[in-house]
């Protein structure tokens, strides 16, 4: 498969250096962090940054307080610190209410969390909607806690402020669009979500620099209210999205998956299932559900659109998931590398396809006078080649795209471009209807 983005060297090394910097912020889903996350990523592509006011009505749901932290800690009655936010900000529950107190353990007890399975491992849990303190601490040193009496401190504050999002516009032919979303409310977690949003990052960058034909909207939006909010602000214009994909989940060492849009059958689920197929990497393609990322809401019913998450290994389905453990050594270069590859590759299938119609509908054209087998001979793949050109000519009949002929035949997609673009010249075909 042609791909069209990955002549650049060491991208996956480059994508990994971003997410090392995006790494020690502590994000959420409004307040300084988002802000900060976007101004970085805003110094490689071309970003508005917007900002809805808390209380704002969006659909069902408003816009919360803006969450800012500056410090947390846990200290014993000697003084000692057992609980540092500045060794990990996955330490505090994410959107934690202000405390600063003295507990005895039992009571400190109920606002701990850890994870019993994975002992050296902390926990990431938020509480958004629900008015909590609490601390996230591996169950190590959960165990070692002595019956003591110990001082909480949290530095937060939750008040009125904006919630804040990223767009990335890169103009192309037409004012059709792509859209590519990721979230990018998770603090210093690596797969989930950085890895999308680095590769979002370097889609934006490279696309930006090769002609193109569709518009490509990039969304760097806090999760579930951010989706919500951006389709509640751009109810007007939501009809030029002709495809789209949620990235998330691709920097970790597990095969592909990509989970259909909502309607299952539409040009996106065709593109990326036909280059999962004639990739060599492993693949598995999953149902819609009604849960996981953004592709929830953009598939909500009211608004249904060509929207499918391609990711590397589903949520929850890594032990490392939500976890200190998705850090910066369990997502790899090399994986970054590949999804980008993959991405790439489907954004050239979306771009170069098109229904084509042979000059010839009633039996096969004379193909020798007209030079076709002079065209082929030269390549090592002559056998394959003549095929996608038979192929290529009898499925040319107004009701076939180039994507239904690369599915049908079985070859790969840039091979059947490159024949319609050979039988174009030789006046066998017409430029395509796309
Ligand atoms: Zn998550």
């Amino acid at each position: 498969m042609k791909r069209f983005l990955d002549n650049k060297d060491n991208v996956g090394e480059e994508m990994w250096q971003l997410m090392a910097e995006l790494y020690p912020i502590c994000r959420s889903i409004t307040g300084a962090g988002v802000r900060d996350t976007l101004k970085k990523i805003g110094e490689i592509i071309p970003l508005k940054i917007a900002e809805v006011p808390t209380g704002t009505k969006v659909f069902d749901w408003i816009i919360p307080r803006e969450w800012n932290i500056k410090d947390a800690y846990i200290k014993n009655s000697r003084g000692e610190t057992i609980l540092d936010f500045n060794d990990s900000n996955l330490h505090v529950l994410n959107y934690s209410v202000p405390v600063n107190k003295i507990v005895s353990l039992e009571e400190l007890r109920p606002h701990l969390y850890t994870i019993p399975e994975h002992p050296d491992w902390i926990p990431y849990h938020t509480s958004y909607y629900d008015e909590k303190w609490g601390f996230c601490l591996s169950h190590k040193q959960f165990v070692a806690l002595e019956d003591d009496d110990y001082a909480v401190f949290i530095d937060s504050s939750l008040k009125d402020g904006h919630l804040n999002f990223g767009e990335c516009i890169i103009r192309g032919e037409t004012q059709e669009e792509i859209l590519i979303s990721c979230h990018i409310c998770h603090p210093s977690l690596c797969n989930d979500n950085l890895s999308g949003l680095v590769l979002s990052t370097f889609l934006a960058k490279h696309l930006k620099q090769i002609p193109l034909r569709f518009t490509y909207r990039f969304l760097f939006i806090p999760a579930t209210i951010g989706s919500i909010t951006w389709l509640s602000l751009n109810e007007s214009n939501i009809s030029l999205i002709q495809h789209g994909l949620v990235a998330v989940n691709l920097g970790d060492s597990g095969k592909f998956t990509y989970k259909k849009s909502r309607k299952g059958n539409t040009e996106i689920d065709q593109a990326v299932m036909n280059v999962l197929k004639n990739s060599v990497v492993d693949s598995q393609i999953i149902d819609f559900f009604p849960y996981g990322y953004d592709e929830r809401q953009y598939c909500s019913p009211g608004f249904d659109l060509p929207v499918g998450c391609l990711m590397r290994t589903p949520h929850g389905r890594y032990p490392e998931y939500h976890t200190s453990a998705d850090n910066l050594e369990f997502v790899k270069p090399q994986y970054l590398a590949e999804s980008f590859s993959i991405y790439s590759s489907v954004l050239y299938v979306l771009e170069n396809n098109g229904t084509y119609v042979s000059c010839n509908q009633k039996c096969e054209p004379q193909l020798g006078k007209r030079g076709v087998y002079q065209q082929i001979a030269g390549h090592s793949d002559s056998q394959t080649r003549q095929l996608a050109m038979f192929w290529v000519l009898n499925l040319s009949d107004g009701d076939h795209t180039l994507l239904d002929i690369s599915n049908r035949s079985g070859l790969d997609f840039s091979l059947i471009k490159d024949t319609a673009d050979m039988l174009v010249k030789c006046d066998l075909l017409t430029e395509p209807v796309k």
